[in-house]
């Protein structure tokens, strides 16, 4: 129900928690995030609270600078541990607030080219048919663009892929989504309030868009795929 990345310069893991913090009002059943450390995924879960995915954390810290994260209100598939975001296939993570309408269809299409799922969540689809994009070529951005035009409902995507530290993807389809600039890095969250603490300014998509952010970077695609300039708004500091 709420979702967040950043590109930071130190581990991220903390704020990502604290980001997610601030989206509790939206209500959630369970939590994840992802780093990505030394170009490898690694992930943490958990059903339940917020101080669950905290509790393992402190146990086994995640230390990427770059990540995602994500809290769930399940639509499709139980409140468990596994069915928890992120979602994982072929070397990329992503996290997805809405419904996919016709993740039926793309799991048996996905199913059908060896594609093994691992979760009872329509969500699950998105890291699959990126991964089927990638398998065949595709650039990051490519792959996502692609995915988008087979998607059917409503949703706030953010990814994250293997071996690119400087690299996040946002997309919104009838879901708020905002990136952000800040002093310490680059950010996607659901809603000014997840990125307050962060950053200083801040720029909504507009439906259809997806968006590029690396460090130094950020680059908004419109639903045609065409480049296309968002309008920045300032930020308080703490509000
Ligand atoms: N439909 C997805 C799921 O059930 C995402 C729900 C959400 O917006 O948190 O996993």
């Amino acid at each position: 129900c709420g979702i967040v990345g950043i590109l930071g310069r130190e581990p991220v893991a903390p704020s990502l928690v604290e980001a997610l913090k601030r989206l509790e009002y939206r209500g959630y059943d369970s939590a994840g995030i992802a780093t990505l450390e030394k170009g490898k995924l690694t992930r943490l879960r958990a059903s339940g609270k917020l101080r669950n995915l905290e509790e393992k954390l402190s146990a086994a810290p995640l230390l990427g600078t770059s990540g995602i994260g994500h809290t769930r209100w399940a639509t499709h598939g139980r409140p468990t541990e596994t069915n928890a975001h992120p979602h994982t296939s072929g070397g990329l993570a992503v996290v997805h607030n809405g419904i996919i309408e016709n993740f039926r269809e793309l799991r048996e299409e996905l199913t059908g080219k060896g594609h093994v799922f691992a979760t009872e969540t329509d969500s699950e689809v998105v890291a699959h048919l990126v991964a089927e994009e990638r398998g065949k070529g595709a650039a990051p951005r490519e792959a996502v663009a692609a995915t988008l035009a087979r998607l059917d409902g409503a949703f706030a995507l953010a990814f994250l892929f293997e071996g690119e530290e400087d690299l996040l993807i946002g997309a919104r389809r009838g879901a708020p989504l905002a990136a952000g600039w800040g002093d310490e890095g680059v950010y996607l969250g659901s809603d000014a309030l997840a990125l307050a603490p962060f950053a200083r300014q801040i720029a909504y998509l507009e439906e259809g868009d997806h968006v590029v952010l690396t460090r130094e970077n950020i680059t908004f695609y419109d639903a045609a795929g065409k480049e296309a300039e968002r309008r920045r708004q300032p930020l308080q500091p703490g509000s």
